[in-house]
Order: C-alpha cells, then structure tokens, then sequence
C-alpha cells in the first residue's frame, strides 16, 4: 500500500506512522526525522536545511522532493511505504503524484489526523524526547517557533488534503483520543483490519 500521513504538528503522525506501518509491512518515511538525523549527523545536506528546520520553515522543495525520491527509489519501499510529514505543499503533491505515475504507480490513500489548534498548542509546548538518555526539547517545538509552524501549516499544507479530497484519496479521522483508537480509526479508512490486513473497501 502507498499511503500519505496528513496532519498539523502535534498531530501525533510520527506515533501512528510507526504503528501503522509495522501493522501494514511499509516503511514509514519521515521527512522530517531523515532531516533531523542529517542535522544532528552534520552532513551537507543537515548542514543545508538547519537554519529552515530551526526556524520552523519548509525546506526548498528541490531539497526534500529529491530526498524523498531517492527514498522512494530504495528496495524496501517498492511495494509499499507510509509518508509522514510529506507532502508539505500542493506542488510537493503534485511532484508526488508525478513520480509516482513515472514509475507506473499511485498513491492508495491520504489519511488526515484531525485536530483543533488550541489541543495541538498544548501537546507540541508540553512534548519532549529523550536523547541520550536526557530529557530534552526539540528546538522547534519551543512556543514562538510552534505558532510559525501551525501558521506554515494552515497556509501551506492544510490545502494539501483539499487537493486530495479532489482526487478522491482522502479520509479524514478524528485523532483525539488513545493511540490505539486513533491507530483503530486510520486502519479502517485505510480498508485493513487492526492486524495489517487489507479487506473491506476503505471508509471515507
Ligand atoms: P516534522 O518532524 O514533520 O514536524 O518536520 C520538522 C521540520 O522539517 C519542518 O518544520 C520543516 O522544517 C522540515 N520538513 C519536514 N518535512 C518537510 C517537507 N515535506 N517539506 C519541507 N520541509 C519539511
């Protein structure tokens, strides 16, 4: 299956991409985990985007559009994969939808975790990781930078899901609640019971 992960920061997309791509047999592609890990890895590319990632702005597409397709040209992600934080933009999803159909495919379905701002204020301030074993921050999910980001969201990508729903990929699912109920409610719009296998027609 070749699935599209839509939804604002604090969404909880990277914790579901996980969880539903271990259940379907997909990789998970994470945009923005592979530029964090080139980031905190010092490579040219880390060393190219920093300055967007830590201002809570969107990578040129030339950069992530060529990332994501050397991705996608990767063994693993032939029969299927699960993109998290990607597209970001209607021409990001256009170039997609392009490559794709280069390679003779297309994409399955686009779910899209919904939920109100003012919860994912209070999620993103309060989130926190663990990095060497120390409690931290993700730079960006600092207050002011977390505002610029729901901002770039609503401006940028949340038209993305419009440009779905035109093509009739697109389920949108309430993602408040347990991550086993919101995991419950993508894998029926994505058409495939709780274990990972497809079935019935996808809800929309
Ligand atoms: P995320 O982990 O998905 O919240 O992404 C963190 C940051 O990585 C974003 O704020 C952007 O700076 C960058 N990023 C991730 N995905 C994309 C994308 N598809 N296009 C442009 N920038 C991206």
């Amino acid at each position: 299956m070749r699935i599209v992960l839509l939804g604002p920061p604090g969404a909880g997309k990277g914790t579901q991409a996980k969880v539903i791509s271990d259940k379907l047999g997909v990789p998970a592609i994470s945009t923005g985990d592979i530029f964090r890990a080139n980031v905190s890895g010092q490579t040219e590319l880390g060393l190219q985007v920093k300055t967007y990632l830590d201002a809570g702005n969107l990578v040129p597409d030339e950069i992530t559009v060529a990332m994501v397709k050397d991705r996608l040209a990767q063994p693993d992600a032939e029969t299927g994969f699960l993109l998290d934080g990607f597209p970001r933009s209607i021409p990001q999803a256009e170039q997609l939808r392009d490559s794709l159909a280069d390679l003779g495919h297309k994409l399955d379905r686009v779910v899209e975790l919904v939920v109100e701002e003012d919860e994912l204020v209070r999620r993103l301030s309060g989130r926190r990781m663990i990095v060497d074993g120390k409690e931290t921050q993700r730079d960006d999910d600092k207050p002011e930078t977390v505002r610029h980001r729901l901002n770039v969201y609503r401006e940028q990508t949340a038209p993305v899901a419009g440009f779905y729903e035109g093509e009739g990929l697109l389920s949108r699912i309430d993602a408040i609640g347990s991550v086993e109920e919101v995991t419950a409610r993508a894998m029926n719009a994505l058409g495939a019971d709780d274990d990972g296998d497809a079935g019935q027609s996808a809800a929309v």
